[in-house]
């Protein structure tokens, strides 16, 4: 298939959810085949925003490729680092990139998080979506090819794939909480599904976690409009929820974010069940290695 990237830049401001640090992450269409990326500033940190443009001319010189082998920690999400620079919770900017279809981009960042924006992939995907997805023609990508069944099972966590035509998701949610319970969604990947069941699931916490997150350094730009907060008798967030399964649409969310660190469009029907991310990559990295 023809590989795309964006027709013009695209960004999203704000705080990221667990450094708390603000961010500007600029979507900038890639001319070559250079999958997606990120580019941070040497000496990543806390920069004005009048430092942004000097920033983003220094990030230049050292992009961090979204792949596996670059997965530092997956904490809460996903970390990639290279070169001594870390890029954190990277998930939800690449779910919207594998579900639009966006196969090329670099993803300019002056803070080290990008912006939790409203907790979901959402706001990527309209900034995306504004700039327009762009053919890039002469540029070819190939699906990965998998030809048998692969699964992984760790404790209660299982995954499984199987050959198919398109990408098609299955999650299980399964979390004793009251509020949360037994809830399953299943869709095929695709831009028009993925705007409407998938990119609008914001992210969640335990309020019995929160303390323990804050504790080790994480959660630190959670608030009430960036993140649900599951209570022993009431979920709360900005504008009450906006599916009754909220989470298990957050858990495929981070599934297929995490999946995109293959590098290329996985065509296989994936079911997976009390997913996180350390699981996510590991089965991302049996699947990678089952191709070769
Ligand atoms: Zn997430």
């Amino acid at each position: 298939m023809t590989r795309t990237t964006l027709k013009s830049d695209a960004s999203v401001q704000g705080v990221g959810l667990h450094t708390g640090l603000p961010c500007r992450a600029v979507f900038r269409p890639a001319a070559g085949p250079t999958g997606l990326r990120f580019l941070l500033p040497d000496g990543t940190g806390r920069l004005s925003p009048q430092s942004v443009p000097q920033a983003l001319r220094a990030a230049g010189s050292s992009p961090i490729p979204a792949l596996l082998e670059n997965v530092a920690s997956t904490a809460r999400g996903t970390n990639l680092t290279l070169g001594g620079r870390t890029v954190h919770t990277v998930e939800h900017i690449l779910a919207c990139c594998a579900g639009l279809g966006i196969h090329d981009l670099d993803i300019l960042m002056d803070g080290p998080e990008p912006p939790a924006a409203d907790g979901s992939a959402l706001p990527f995907a309209e900034a995306m979506l504004r700039a327009g997805v762009a053919e890039k023609p002469g540029q070819e990508i190939s699906a990965l090819p998998l030809t048998g069944t692969v699964e992984l099972k760790d404790g209660e966590a299982f995954y499984r794939a199987e050959p198919a035509g398109g990408l098609f998701l299955s999650v299980l949610f399964d979390h004793p909480h009251p509020m949360l319970g037994r809830t399953e969604i299943a869709l095929e990947i695709k831009p028009d599904t993925f705007l409407k069941e998938i990119a609008p699931a914001r992210t969640f916490g335990l309020r019995e976690e929160l303390d323990g997150l804050k504790a080790a350094g994480l959660a630190r730009g959670g608030t009430l409009e960036n993140a649900m907060l599951v209570e022993r008798d009431g979920i709360l967030c900005s504008g009450g929820p906006r599916f009754a399964d909220e989470p298990v649409r957050h858990k495929a969310l981070d599934l297929l974010g995490d999946l995109a660190l293959l590098g290329a469009p996985l065509l296989a029907a994936v079911r997976a069940g009390r997913t996180g991310h350390r699981n996510n990559v590991n089965f991302a990295k049996l699947l990678k290695s089952k191709l070769r």
